[in-house]
């Protein structure tokens, strides 16, 4: 697992929410000529999803610390190097910093249980961190100093679902309705594999998550 820090908070705060990278804050990056989609490996990549930073302004102000758990496996596969990960994360904490948001950091599995041709031998196999493994959620939760039960994990993969409830903590799935042409693997899930993996909630856009979520816990701790 790979650490990077961004900003300390003033004070210890009692509840968190780890979110996702790539199709829950910052989009894919699409070569339509190609119809090839592939995580952001560039700072230049950073694009934020739509209501993205309102969404996470609304839980900054409602007392949330902010992390972001992330699978990158590019440089285990020999797609990337470590080093493009690194800084497209640093993009990413800059960015966040310069709308005024605080998060504390990100954290990423570099591992790939198979890899790929050309992939860093000591990066391929199995780990803990990689999700739906709870080990990036666990490692998070201790930074912030908040018991996994008062975590939420927001996500657009059932990946993340079965990773919050791996790591005892509460699920948010962003379902997109709409499906992207060139990537297969984006769009509604099957109602069958969403039942399986049974999110607490489900909305399309991540505005609605965070108000939902600020909602539910202001219900249940009054
Ligand atoms: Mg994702
Ligand atoms: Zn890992």
């Amino acid at each position: 697992m790979k650490l990077q820090l961004g900003v300390a908070l003033p004070n210890a705060l009692e509840r968190a929410v780890i979110l996702d990278r790539d199709g829950t804050l910052i989009d894919f990056v699409r070569d339509s000529e190609l119809g090839v989609v592939t995580p952001a490996f560039h700072p230049a990549h950073v694009r934020f999803l739509p209501n993205v930073l309102h969404g996470l302004e609304l839980l900054a102000k409602a007392g949330y610390a902010l992390m972001i758990a992330t699978n990158q496996p590019g440089a285990a596969k020999g797609e990337l190097s470590e080093e493009s990960i690194v800084t497209t994360n640093q993009a990413l904490l800059d960015r966040l910093a310069e709308h005024s948001i605080p998060v504390l950091g990100i954290a990423s599995c570099l591992h790939h249980p198979e890899g790929g041709d050309g992939g860093r031998a000591d990066l391929i196999g199995p780990c803990t961190c990689r999700k739906p493994k709870p080990g990036l959620l666990l490692e998070l939760a201790k930074l912030a100093q908040v018991e996994p039960a008062s975590c939420w994990m927001v996500g657009d993969t059932l990946t993340d679902v079965r990773a919050a409830h791996a790591a005892g903590m509460q699920s948010a799935l962003l379902s997109l309705e709409e499906r992207c042409e060139i990537c297969p693997h984006r769009g509604p899930i099957p109602s069958e594999r969403l039942a399986s993996a049974e999110p607490r909630l489900k909305e399309p856009r991540l505005l609605d998550l965070a108000t939902a979520i600020v909602r539910l816990d202001a219900q249940h701790h009054g």
